[in-house]
């Protein structure tokens, strides 16, 4: 079978075609046939490597899965040949407290596919039989390799860290990306008014079409723009992985008992901001990652159901992996990437 492997951290040229075997399922793991992959920035991360960090070279990326059940190995269960399924892309140990309590990622040896082990861009990949979900209804198999990571992601931000009540006022930095494209119906579905940033006209527009009352360039003095939408008062909630180019705003946005909720720092993971106006507005700033399978599983239902929808901006041949890397670091996109297998 074909597998996109990465041998060495680097450009679009690390991202390479090799032949290997199809890989047997071992006790309670399932074979899945991938059908699509959706890319994200960890994508991106792990292509190019980051500075402290040890990624399990050589691997396979691709964090976002979905496909046919093609065997099952001894002792795996809850799918069958043939089944159209998601992966979930979070692998923890199951036993643990974190893992007992529903907080898979505060699991020790809390995985993620393509990242700590192989991913999803191969012909085949093998999964714990409990990371198999079925597609959910409603969505095809390239809508369901788009959504997991992002939407996971954002639910668990807004949900579970910044618990955004009915009513509030969110900030949703770089609407373009597909865990803002998330996280601003999400917040909508909660009841919250969205305020969005975003770096064009075109993102702006389409940050307005899932759901945000306003849109705004992050460029630009959006402080005022957050004190005028909310009516003086404040943001109640920031929702971000911009990072340097956005943190210390974002601070001086919030409202009394505000929350800066983050799950990354694209453009810098130095922040400086004034201290002062943490302590004195009584702010929380909330780190992020991923979320937990009874978190996955209540978002793939809102997709399912239609209350939420996958945000696809291209579908590319798996061929075509290096252009999608080049497209998604450009920014050249809203929403995701899915790479066809
Ligand atoms: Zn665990």
């Amino acid at each position: 079978m074909r597998a996109v492997v990465i041998r060495e951290h680097g450009g679009l040229d690390a991202l390479r075609f090799e032949e290997r075997a199809v890989p047997e399922p071992g006790p309670r793991e399932v074979r899945v046939r991938v059908r699509a992959v959706g890319l994200n920035h960890l994508d991106v991360w792990v292509r190019k490597g980051v500075p402290g960090h040890i990624f399990p070279l050589p691997l396979v990326p691709g964090c976002d899965v979905a496909g046919v059940v093609d065997a099952l190995g001894p002792g795996a269960t809850g799918c069958a040949s043939g089944d159209e399924v998601g992966v979930a892309p979070g692998i923890s140990c199951g036993r643990c407290l974190a893992c007992r309590e529903g907080s898979e990622p505060l699991c020790r040896s809390f995985g993620i596919l393509g990242e700590t082990r192989d991913g999803g861009l191969q012909e085949y990949v093998v999964v714990p039989d409990g990371s198999v979900l079925p597609r959910p209804e409603g969505l095809d198999l390239v809508q369901a390799a788009s959504v997991p990571l992002t939407f996971l992601t954002a639910w668990h931000m807004l949900v579970n860290r910044a618990a955004v009540r009915a009513g509030e006022h969110v900030l949703v930095h770089a609407a373009g990306s597909g865990v803002s494209a998330a996280a601003i119906q999400i917040a909508r579905l909660l009841g919250a008014r969205v305020l969005a940033t975003a770096g064009s006209d075109a993102k702006r527009q389409r940050a307005l079409d899932l759901g945000a009352e306003e849109a705004i360039d992050y460029h630009g003095d959006f402080t005022a723009a957050a004190r005028r939408f909310s009516g003086k008062r404040g943001m109640d909630v920031v929702v971000d992985h911009v990072g340097a180019a956005t943190f210390d705003r974002s601070i001086r946005s919030l409202a009394k008992g505000g929350r800066y909720v983050t799950c990354g720092a694209t453009s810098g993971y130095e922040l400086k901001t004034d201290f002062r106006l943490v302590y004195f507005k009584s702010l929380s700033i909330l780190g992020s990652t991923m979320g937990s399978n009874h978190e996955l599983m209540r978002v793939l239902d809102h997709l399912g159901a239609g209350r939420l929808h996958a945000v696809v901006d291209a579908v590319l041949p798996w061929d075509e992996v290096g252009e999608a890397h080049r497209r998604l670091e450009s920014r050249e996109v809203f929403g995701k990437i899915v790479l066809v297998l």
